[in-house]
């Protein structure tokens, strides 16, 4: 596993634009944080065609040429990028997935888990459906095969009220473009207009990126119908279900330019930083953050402690996902490769280390080694989290608490063993104050263990995979 958490994917959709495949591929490229591992598109050509696909492994710059984009001609488009979790890594996994429903094409791209999505796949095993895939989003094609003889929506729907977990979805027929978001909303997804046409995406970024307006967000729980004569908004769940979107996405995974439910994912971020320097305050010369995401919390840091931002260290841009993590007795070796310390900066200085989380340890623990190396006199080590403690059935890499550093140890623990001077991790109720709420407003299950949907014995996995990821 790797010593970051990973988002596992990114989708977005083009309705009735002259240029679908083409902003599909620039909106990937603004998703391309949220997985690194494949993508894909799949255009509708015109009513009563099937749709054309094309994806393959490795970055988006890697995968689409510009004929293959010539070639994806059509109105309408979806768009995937995937690191992974549910099904192998393979470019089988690789979505969207595109399957015919008797007469009909329909395609998906789905960024979350399902967490029942084993035993569903059991009973639709039994009753005679042959899987391609080891991915979760094909339980759903199969569900919606069974219900949707008649009609697609009506199935889609139907297969959605039967699936639990954290979905995102962006779903194209020839004749519609669909988006559905899980009750709780675990996942982000907004919509906006381009030109005459509508996009949906993962982040706001992407419908920057597009040159898209934004419109709002797809609420949780609910299903969109976009076609011809405009938007169509359903409930998926008949029940009131409180939203819980993941609060991970403001302290780490969403872009900082991107907004989730109104608010500014790096103004967040900055906030965080505030709240840790008043939470935890230390003497010290300058606060750095380690680079890129934790950028943000520390100059909110540096301002609210009225010491100077710093850039201490510096991240090799360079380092493909090709790059082989080394074991832990050669961890050092990777972060050297990964992170520079700049000397000038840090020698003989009290230095405030802002990261925004701690996962499994070996990388603060290099950190702080790199730093205390070139000179650093006290390293203070602030999370802009708190401790993370549980696994995240809902779409990010954790499997088992055996791979978290904070699992069933205290906070000196912890500093201890990453050997920082100091160590101060963000409370929950202060982490939802800055993103706008209170803990009840979001999952926080990974610090919490409170999991807003219940996850079974084994830990909620659904994962159908025989490989791991180092
Ligand atoms: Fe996000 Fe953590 Fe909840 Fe997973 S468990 S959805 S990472 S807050």
């Amino acid at each position: 596993m790797s010593s970051k958490l990973r988002e596992e994917c990114g989708v977005c959709g083009v309705w009735n634009h002259p240029d679908a495949s083409v902003l599909i591929y620039y909106a990937l490229y603004a998703l391309q944080h949220r997985g690194q591992e494949s993508a894909g598109i799949a255009v509708s050509p015109g009513a009563g065609e099937p749709l054309s696909l094309y994806r393959g492994m490795g970055l988006v710059s890697e995968v689409f040429s510009g004929e293959d984009i010539d070639r994806l001609q059509g109105r309408s488009a979806i768009g995937h990028v995937r690191y992974g979790t549910a099904g192998s890594n393979s470019l089988l996994n690789a979505q969207p997935l595109v399957v015919r429903l008797k007469s009909r094409s329909l395609g998906l791209a789905h960024n979350g888990n399902l967490i029942n999505a084993t035993q569903l796949r059991r009973e639709l095993e039994h009753s005679g459906s042959i899987f391609q895939t080891t991915s979760d989003t094909e339980v759903l094609a199969h569900l919606t095969a069974r219900d949707g003889e008649v009609d697609i929506e009506e199935g889609l729907l139907a297969a959605l009220r039967r699936v639990r977990g954290a979905y995102s979805l962006v779903m194209l027929t020839p004749e519609a473009m669909y988006a559905a978001r899980d009750p709780h909303g675990i996942r982000p997804l907004c919509l906006g207009r381009v030109g005459d046409g509508l996009i949906i995406a993962s982040e706001t970024c992407a419908l920057d990126t597009a040159g898209a307006e934004f419109v709002r967000d797809v609420q949780p729980g609910e299903f969109v119908r976009i076609d011809h004569s405009g938007i169509h908004s359903r409930r998926i769940s008949r029940e009131e279900v409180r939203p819980a979107p993941c609060v991970f996405e403001y302290i780490y995974f969403a872009r900082p330019d991107s907004n989730l439910a109104g608010s500014n994912v790096h103004q967040v971020r900055k906030r965080l930083g505030e709240y840790l320097a008043e939470d935890h305050p230390v003497v010290a010369d300058v606060a750095s953050g380690v680079p890129d995401s934790s950028i943000s919390a520390a100059t909110g840091y540096a301002e609210a402690a009225d010491i100077p931002y710093e850039m201490g260290l510096v991240r090799n841009r360079y380092i493909g996902r090709t790059f082989i993590q080394p074991e832990d007795r050669l961890r050092q070796l990777g972060v050297n490769l990964k992170f520079n310390p700049l000397h000038k900066v840090v020698r003989d200085a009290r230095v405030v280390l802002v990261d925004d989380s701690i996962v499994r340890g070996t990388t603060s623990r290099a950190l702080v080694e790199l730093l205390k190396e070139a000179g650093a006199r006290e390293i203070h080590l602030r999370i802009s989290s708190p401790p993370y403690r549980h696994p995240c059935p809902y779409g990010i890499d954790t499997r088992s608490p055996g791979d978290l550093i904070a699992a069933g140890r205290t906070v000196a623990e912890i500093q201890k063993l990453v050997g920082a001077d100091s160590l101060g991790y963000l409370s929950e109720e202060r982490v939802t104050e800055a993103a706008g709420g209170c803990p009840e407003d979001f999952c926080t299950a990974c610090f919490s263990g409170r999991y807003p949907v219940p996850v079974d014995e084994d830990g909620g996995s659904s994962l159908m995979e025989s490989d791991e990821r180092e």
